[in-house]
């Protein structure tokens, strides 16, 4: 018996050595980072792939509802005519993973999913480091306005995610995208074919369930019409 607990408390200690040495390489990144706490461990891993960012000022905020989008990445505008190191930046993180059929909360969602999706606000949040405080609130109105400028800035984002090693997880965040929408397999193999980022997958899927979900509507209403036309006629 002894002999065992001793067994028990030497595998508990290693498990706690690798524990720490993990929690160690990993928490130098969270450095001027806010992050709500069951999600600190996708976010740092995120992190981890972006050096540059070590000392930025990132706050990870959950919000009960964002229009149209799961997360996004940006600057805090009153820090804008600050200089870039005091400049402070915020990713909204959406409780729930939405389309027009499918709600999840964020937090069930797989880490690998996570991980690319922090991953590309990220690469935003990388692409708005290189810009001065004008040429981002230049940013923001092109963004608003222009949605081709809206696909660049998309495309931007993924690439950098890409470049430092992100593939992986970009990747998985898409297919779990598509997996989870209520699509006929072409489409979501077209969308698939595609070099598209979250936010525009989320778009299209959410535009094309619509479009689905309305065909539903008017057939049933056809097979009504019809019936009802059936029974007066006999
Ligand atoms: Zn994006």
């Amino acid at each position: 018996m002894f002999k065992y607990l001793i067994f028990i408390l030497f595998l508990s200690l290693q498990g706690m050595n690798s524990y720490s040495q993990d929690t160690a390489g990993i928490i130098q990144y969270a450095q001027n980072k806010v992050i709500p706490p069951g999600l600190k461990t996708n976010v740092l891993k995120a992190l981890s792939f972006y050096p540059e960012l070590k000392t930025t000022n990132i706050r990870f905020i959950l919000k009960p509802n964002i229009k149209n989008s799961v997360m996004q990445a940006q600057p805090v505008f009153r820090t804008l005519l600050r200089s870039k190191k005091n400049r402070h930046y915020r990713i909204n993180i959406s409780t729930y993973f939405k389309l027009i059929s499918t709600q999840m909360p964020i937090d069930s969602i797989p880490a690998e999913v996570m991980i690319g999706w922090i991953g590309h606000e990220l690469g935003h949040i990388l692409d708005y480091e290189q810009k001065s405080g004008s040429e981002l609130a230049y940013f923001g109105y092109r963004y608003v306005v222009s949605p081709t400028y809206v696909k660049h800035a998309e495309m931007i984002a993924d690439t950098l995610a890409v470049e430092r090693g992100m593939g992986k997880y970009i990747v998985a965040t898409k297919r779990f995208i598509l997996d989870h929408a209520e699509l006929p397999q072409a489409y979501k193999d077209k969308i698939a074919r595609l070099y598209l980022s979250p936010d525009i997958i989320l778009e299209q899927v959410k535009k094309l369930e619509e479009k689905k979900l309305l065909e539903q509507q008017l057939e049933a209403e056809k097979l009504q019409e019809k019936n009802v036309s059936e029974e007066k006629l006999f």
